[in-house]
């Protein structure tokens, strides 16, 4: 009897964090109670679920069959393609745009983030960019497809769907009713709770001129999710000068907006991914005034002269670590 409380005791303690590669990235998840080896794997089979469901890079992938399909026919979506589709042309009628989910030609030309990295020819870029337009995406909600318009279009998820996964994961959090813990799938951070009673969590920025490690800034949230868009994630250098991963579908080429990276904090972890690369491309001044447009919502904006932009809400809440950094 005595062996089987302690079994029972000791198969329900705490594990620590687990780290697992998926979405195309290092995925922490840290349950500070409840951590059972069922959940993390719950959890983890979640993200791999829509990773087979929402990559662009997967052949057998819903959205890589509705890309091949493209200029030919319509296609069923499964539900969750349909959710983040359909938010992701939200943020594009928002941004005029400048986010818009039809990206993947664009991407695929640029390779960056891989080995074949390289700048595409002018006529290659003008090519891919009579392929992106996120007006060609028909959604037939009765039908349940998806229809990209014109031969060679294709859909990248990528800026918005691991805010999705988080908010799954929110969710499969909630029906197991653990109060703390912190999720980091790439950069994409939830914070669930608080590190202790009274005391928030500290979620690290980091340096998006190095995209080393160390925090240079720590912002103070509770029950909040962090997402940073910036230009360090993926990146390759030519000729003394620095290509990241986030394209301005008006030029083709990275963004150059002043920005070295925009952070949301928000409630909605979908939310924030989309906003964070969009007011990325819409630069500090049109990003600021979108996000406040969207109640419960805030932004820090890391500016290429090293100047810090925050909403009001960040009031009390932000920590500078590196006096090179300004307000
Ligand atoms: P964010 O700012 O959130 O997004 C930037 C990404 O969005 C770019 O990398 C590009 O993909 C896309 N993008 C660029 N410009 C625009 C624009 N104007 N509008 C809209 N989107 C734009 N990576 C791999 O290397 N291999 C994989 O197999 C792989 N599989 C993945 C599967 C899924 C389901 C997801 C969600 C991601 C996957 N990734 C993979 C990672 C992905 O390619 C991106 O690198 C990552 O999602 C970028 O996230 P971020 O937060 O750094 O940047
Ligand atoms: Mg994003």
């Amino acid at each position: 009897m005595l062996l089987g409380v302690m079994l029972c005791l000791s198969c329900r303690q705490a594990l620590p964090a687990r780290t697992e590669y998926v979405l195309g990235t290092f995925c922490t998840v840290n349950l500070y109670e409840k951590g059972t080896k069922d959940l993390y794997d719950d959890i983890f089979g979640l993200l791999r679920e829509l990773e087979e469901i929402l990559s662009a890079n997967k052949d057998t992938s819903n959205i890589a069959s509705i890309n091949a399909a493209s200029g030919k026919s319509p296609v069923k979506a499964h539900p969750d393609t349909l959710a983040v589709l359909k938010r992701a042309l939200r943020y594009a009628e928002i941004s005029g745009g400048k986010f818009d989910p039809s990206v993947g030609p664009l991407v695929k030309a640029w390779n960056i983030g891989t080995e074949y990295a390289s700048i595409p020819e002018p006529e290659e870029l003008t090519r891919v960019l009579s392929l992106v337009n996120h007006k060609d995406i028909l959604i037939d909600e009765a039908a349940g497809t998806v229809f990209l318009t014109q031969e060679g279009m294709r859909l990248d998820l990528g800026a918005i769907a691991k805010g999705y996964a988080a908010d799954q994961i929110i969710n499969l959090l909630d029906e197991r009713k653990v109060e703390r813990a912190i999720i980091d799938l790439g950069g994409n951070v939830y914070a669930r709770g608080e590190k202790a009673p009274g005391l928030p969590w500290k979620v690290g920025i980091r340096n998006p001129e190095t995209g080393t490690s160390g925090a240079i800034i720590a912002l103070k949230v509770k029950n909040k999710t962090i997402v940073t868009s910036g230009i360090n994630e993926r990146y390759f250098e030519k000729d003394g000068t620095h290509y990241h991963h986030i394209l301005d579908p008006a030029t083709g080429y990275p963004a150059q907006s002043g920005l070295l990276s925009v952070t949301i904090i928000s409630d909605s972890s979908i939310d924030a991914d989309a906003l964070s690369t969009t007011c990325f491309i819409l630069g500090a001044e049109r990003g600021l005034s979108l996000v406040k447009s969207i109640p419960g919502t805030d932004a820090l904006f890391i500016t290429t002269d090293r100047k810090i932009i925050m909403t009001d809400g960040l009031a009390g809440l932000v920590e500078i670590l590196d006096s090179t950094f300004t307000l």
